[in-house]
């Protein structure tokens, strides 16, 4: 499996009013690669994974995922077209255990036109896929804890394991650290790890140690526009950034 951009964004512009929230940001994600987004609060995070994920539609620019276009399409499609994503808020169900939440998240993505015709496979084949998503969370030994009551990081592992249960080639993640002590944060840092050789990952970050174990590819917005975007190193070097952004952190 070669390594291959999945999901391609050129010049995303989304206005709100008179405020350009994304300002012609062009992205690349790549399979076995993370891409790290950083920016101050405000400056578009979350807009652009709203854009890439069909929650928003762009004001401009397109959007491709695999060889197709689908710039506008609802974020259910895009979801069936192979697109998984995180939201910032969680969406897990509280009263139901690990193993039926990930269960009804397989279960949103067998919902086949055919589905009638095939229920004896999809339901075979929706078990198996909420096995491996929850085996690939980490989270086999906690499948028949309840939601409510597992920690805080049990509980992003989880959203990761309903997010995976969609079998998506391409993972929006929205800040999946946020809140996390470190033994925690740590945990995510290695799933993300096994995560990324057989996914092409956006992850949008406030922990920098996390940004910088992590990332492949490392763009930075301020107000809508990207103003540095490439290896972590060169970013780093990058004297504009560390004007405008990492120096108020370091
Ligand atoms: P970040 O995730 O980087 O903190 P956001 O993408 O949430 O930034 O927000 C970028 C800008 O767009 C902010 O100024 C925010 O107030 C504005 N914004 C975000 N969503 C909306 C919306 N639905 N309506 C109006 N303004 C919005
Ligand atoms: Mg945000």
């Amino acid at each position: 499996m070669a390594d291959e951009v999945l999901l391609s964004a050129t010049r995303l512009t989304r206005r709100f009013g008179g405020l350009a929230a994304v300002n012609d940001v062009s992205v690349d994600l790549w399979r076995g690669r993370i891409h790290a987004v950083i920016g101050p609060n405000g400056a578009g995070k979350s807009t652009l994974t709203n854009l890439l994920s069909g929650d928003l539609p762009p004001s401009s620019g397109t959007i491709r995922l695999g060889d197709d276009d689908i710039t506008g399409r609802s974020p259910e499609a895009i979801a069936r077209a192979g697109l998984g994503r995180s939201y910032q808020k969680t969406n897990i169900f509280l009263p139901f255990t690990v193993w039926e939440n990930v269960r009804l998240a397989a279960q949103s993505r067998a919902q086949h036109p055919m589905r009638w015709l095939r229920r004896a496979t999809s339901f075979a084949d929706t078990n198996e896929r909420a096995e491996r998503a929850l085996d690939l969370a980490g989270l086999t030994a906690r499948r028949e804890a309840i939601a409510g009551a597992i920690s805080h990081g049990e509980q992003r592992q989880l959203e990761i394991a309903m997010t995976l249960a969609t079998a998506p080639r391409v993972l929006l993640l929205d800040e999946p650290l946020a809140g996390m002590g470190t033994a925690e944060a740590e945990r995510m840092v290695q799933l993300l790890l096994r995560l990324k050789g057989s996914h092409a990952i956006l992850l949008v970050e406030h922990d920098m140690d996390a940004v910088f174990a992590l990332a492949d590819r490392l763009t930075v917005m301020v107000n809508g526009q990207v103003i540095a975007s490439g290896t972590p190193a060169a970013v780093r070097a990058d004297a504009g950034v560390q004007a405008a952004y990492l120096g108020e952190e370091r």
